[in-house]
C-alpha cells in the first residue's frame, strides 16, 4: 500500500485534537525500509510540539494541542511526501526488468546519481524534545538527536 503522495500536501490530517501517525499517516511501498523509522520520527516530532505546548502553559489546554497537532502536520507532511515518493521510484527502478531502457535509466541515472542522494532520505533530525529542566539541555550539536 501506498499513499498517493500529493494527497498528504491536500487533505487535512489532522481534525481537532485527532491527527493520524505512522502508517496511517504515510503508507509506502517497502522499498526504503523506512515505514517503521518514519512512524518512530513522527512520535518524536509529535511529542516535540505537545512537550512545547505543555511546557508554554504548564498544563495542557485542549484548543492548545489543536495548534500542536496542526505544528506537527504542517512539520511532517513534505517529509512524509518525499518519502513515499523515494520509496516508490526506488522500487520501481530496481524491479523495473532488464530491457535496455530501464537498465539504461537504473545504471547510468539512478545508481550514478540518485542512489545517494535518496539513501540520504534516512538521515533524519528530529530536532531535540523540551525538557522540564531546562539546565538539563544537550549543549553539544553533535549530540541533538538525543531524547532527554
Ligand atoms: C515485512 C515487513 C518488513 C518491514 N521492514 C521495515 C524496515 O526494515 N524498516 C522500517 O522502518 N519499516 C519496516 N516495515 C514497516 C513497519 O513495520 C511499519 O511501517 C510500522 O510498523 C508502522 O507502525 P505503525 O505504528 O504506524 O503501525 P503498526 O505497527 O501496524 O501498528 C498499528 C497497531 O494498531 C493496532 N490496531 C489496528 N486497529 C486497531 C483498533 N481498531 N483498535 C486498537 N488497535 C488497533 C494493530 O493491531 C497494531 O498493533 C516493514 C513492514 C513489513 C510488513
Amino acid at each position: 500500500m501506498l499513499r498517493l503522495p500529493w494527497d498528504l500536501l491536500f487533505k487535512d490530517l489532522c481534525k481537532g485534537n485527532a491527527t493520524v501517525a505512522g502508517d496511517a499517516l504515510h503508507p509506502m511501498t517497502p522499498d526504503l525500509g523506512q515505514g517503521g523509522c518514519s512512524a518512530l520520527e513522527d512520535a518524536v516530532i509529535l511529542a516535540r510540539h505537545i512537550g512545547n505546548s505543555f511546557l508554554k502553559h504548564k498544563k495542557f489546554f485542549p484548543m492548545e494541542m489543536t495548534e500542536a497537532l496542526k505544528f506537527y502536520v504542517k512539520e511532517r507532511r513534505w517529509r512524509a511526501m518525499a518519502l513515499i515518493t523515494g520509496s516508490y521510484i526506488f522500487g520501481r527502478v530496481q524491479q523495473g526488468g532488464s530491457k535496455w531502457m530501464m537498465s539504461f535509466i537504473r545504471d547510468n541515472l539512478f545508481y550514478r546519481f540518485l542512489l545517494r542522494r535518496m539513501a540520504g532520505f534516512t538521515n533524519f533530525d528530529c530536532g531535540k524534545l523540551p525538557s522540564m529542566n531546562s539546565s538539563k539541555e544537550v549543549d553539544d550539536d553533535d549530540d541533538h538527536n538525543k531524547i532527554e
